[in-house]
């Protein structure tokens, strides 16, 4: 069974989909921390997001590809920030067609523009380990030194916008489309992280048998 994840910047999906991984053995795919590692080497990639700009939709796509397919791994995905654009999901519909399995479901966490700002605005990164926090909704344990996060380029306040204006542009569209062709469960992703996995893992424990 293969799942997206959509949700606006700071929905918390990274967080969700770690713990459905665990439960189900999932395969995460997590886009924005594949291009983090490519932006080490690659000035374009960094800056577009530093700005807060999506890679095109080709070159994602080849990465998305280039990556599974040294694998060898085409289901029992999870994939979270990929599709981000209706052109994104038509690839990857017909690519995953071609190894004769499909997308099954999508879950949106949704949450305001407001609680994405406020999410946001409180991320670190621990640059040490690449783990992010949230000062608000998910604090970094003790004997981590708080002094020592960061603040990721694309949270700062003009990258936030650039996001959010994308998100609303290029990636609520394809709600819609996702809506058209398959189950779109839609999630409230402001309630704590324990009841959103509860409800997640009914969800996903319900349609998959596992
Ligand atoms: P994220 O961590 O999901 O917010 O992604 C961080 C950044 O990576 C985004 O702001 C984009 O610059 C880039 N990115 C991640 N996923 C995609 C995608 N599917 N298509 C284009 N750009 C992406």
């Amino acid at each position: 069974m293969n799942i997206i994840l959509i949700g606006p910047q700071g929905s918390g999906k990274g967080t969700q989909a770690r713990i459905l991984c665990e439960k189900f053995n999932f395969f995460y795919f997590e886009s924005g921390a594949y291009l983090r590692r490519v932006a080490e080497t690659n000035r374009e990639i960094k800056k577009a997001m530093d700005e807060g700009k999506l890679v095109a939709d080709e070159e994602m796509t080849s990465y998305l590809t280039a990556y599974l397919d040294s694998k060898h791994l085409y289901d029992d995905i999870i994939f979270d920030g990929f599709p981000r654009t209706v052109e994104q999901y038509r690839f990857l519909r017909g690519w995953l067609a071609k190894k004769n399995v499909r997308v099954d479901m999508a879950i949106d966490l949704t949450i305001s523009e407001a609680e994405t700002v406020r999410r946001l605005s409180a991320r670190r990164l621990d640059s040490a380990t690449g783990k992010i926090y949230n000062l608000i909704t998910d604090p970094p344990p003790a004997g981590i030194d708080s002094g020592k996060l960061v603040q990721r380029e694309d949270d700062r306040p003009e990258a936030i916008e650039e996001r959010l204006r994308l998100y609303n542009e290029r990636t609520r569209p394809l709600v819609s489309e996702l809506e058209k062709e398959i189950e779109v469960i839609k999630v409230d992703g402001e309630r704590p992280i324990e009841v959103i996995a509860k409800d997640l893992e009914s969800i996903v424990s319900e349609r998959s048998g596992k």
